[in-house]
């Protein structure tokens, strides 16, 4: 299919109220109308559902997606529906669906009314589906979070291994679209490898974020208290303290608390009552800092977080990234500081160690290369960018000067040099 640039804008302003697509947006838009197989790597935030929505919307037929979440898809669906005046434009297909509803989303497939079919892979594998997909107009299909293919990733999806498999019966020449925010080449090359898309029109946008700073410190008993500084020093700022466990989060909320901060905890293990309410008051100010797990943040989207702080160690630099990445999104300030012992790595390889084999030592080269972040005196965000397979000049990018190790290179060693005296 071809389209002129004035159809691309027009659709853009009509379908999503946007005059100008944001990075590669456009590229990628024109790569899926041309029917060949497409491999999107965008950090989050970077835009990437407008990349296979437009062109769903744009085409005949009906665009499969492939997505990990039900929640992630139903929030897609709903954004949609609102965009244009007809239900049926987008659908979910998931096993929740009785009799009746179902039929009706085939209905609307099969009259031509749905441009978008948001599938979790484990529905795809069911042979009705197949069955009914392949009887249909598909536009293309595409695989949001597709580092979920991956043992590599962080997120590894044993069901997301069929799927190739899976196209192949819906259709033999299908435009496949896979799409991930996870950056590291090794992740990239299994997503190419197991979606079968080699010679993929692959596009990659920057995962630097000059607006981040980046800092590591030395871990001590007197964790807390440092805690507690940083905050007061930024009062009425909001921010997020990530910790390894539950009951950490609990204790340091605690404290924080009773420093006169306005904290609250938040994990899993909090009925589902208080979570949402404990995210609310954040999103909506009432309160400053969330002490967390890693089971917030996923979808939260509060541009002017100005700090997140690590108490423990991530399992691995791209939780690192993603983690520190929600700080800043307005793009103004964002401090990244985290604390490192070596103790806490320790504690990491732990938890791995009832795990299988395989899984343990991917998990090990993870930590090491977080261990390697923490205590490089290189340039932080070249380390990462670095990792992410991306050069970095630190005197011509951009915020190269917006780390510890850059801005004090000496002040480390006097550190040191302190701890041993
Ligand atoms: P990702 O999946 O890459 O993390 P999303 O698709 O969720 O990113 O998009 C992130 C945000 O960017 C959303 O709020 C979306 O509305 C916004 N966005 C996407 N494209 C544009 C655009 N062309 N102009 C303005 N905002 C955009
Ligand atoms: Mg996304």
């Amino acid at each position: 299919m071809s389209v002129d640039k004035t159809d691309l804008q027009a659709s853009l302003k009509k379908y999503f109220g946007f005059s100008t697509f944001k990075g590669l947006q456009e590229n990628v838009v024109k790569s899926i109308l041309s029917g060949t197989h497409t491999f999107v790597i965008m950090p989050t935030g970077g835009g990437k559902s407008l990349c296979y929505q437009l062109p769903a919307l744009m085409q005949e037929g009906t665009a499969i997606v492939v997505s990990p979440l039900i929640a992630l898809m139903k929030n897609q669906v709903d954004a949609i529906r609102g965009v244009s005046n007809e239900e049926g434009i987008a659908h979910v297909l998931n096993s929740s669906l009785n009799k009746t509803e179902v039929k009706r989303v085939k209905e609307d497939i099969v009259n031509g009314v749905t441009k978008l079919l948001y599938v979790a892979p484990e529905s795809l594998t069911k042979d009705e589906n197949v069955d009914f997909l392949k009887s249909v107009k598909i536009s293309f299909l595409a695989i949001d979070e597709a580092h979920c293919i991956s043992e590599w990733g962080h997120d590894f999806r044993p069901e997301y291994r069929n799927l190739r498999q899976i196209i192949g019966r819906i259709g033999e020449n299908i435009p496949i679209i896979g799409l991930t925010a996870t950056a590291t080449p090794k992740v990239q090359e299994d997503i190419i490898k197991n979606l079968g898309i080699t010679g993929a029109n692959t596009f990659k946008a920057s995962f630097n974020r000059p607006n981040l700073y980046y800092e590591v410190r030395p871990k001590t008993k007197n964790v807390d208290a440092d805690i507690i500084r940083f905050i007061k020093q930024n009062e009425g700022k909001s921010g997020i303290v990530y910790c390894l466990s539950r009951k950490r989060v609990e204790e340091l909320a605690q404290v924080l608390q009773v420093n006169g901060i306005n904290a609250v905890p938040y994990h899993a293990g909090l009925d589902a009552k208080t979570r949402s309410s404990h995210q609310d008051k954040f999103l909506m100010e009432d309160v400053d800092v969330v002490v967390a797990t890693i089971a917030f943040g996923m979808g939260i989207d509060k541009p002017d977080v100005r700090f997140v702080i690590h108490h423990d160690i991530p399992k691995s630099i791209e939780s690192y990234y993603q983690e520190t990445g929600r700080a800043g999104r307005d793009g103004g300030e964002g401090h990244c500081l985290a604390f490192y012992s070596y103790k806490d790595i320790e504690k990491l390889e732990k938890f791995m160690s009832g795990k299988p084999v395989a899984e343990q030592e991917i998990g090990q080269a993870l930590l090491q290369e977080m261990v390697a972040f923490a205590e490089t005196s290189v340039s932080r965000r070249k380390f990462i960018l670095h990792y992410f397979g991306e050069e970095f000049d630190n005197e011509t990018g951009e915020g190269g000067d917006m780390d510890d190790n850059v801005r004090n290179p000496k002040m480390q060693h006097e550190a040191q040099d302190e701890v041993k005296l």
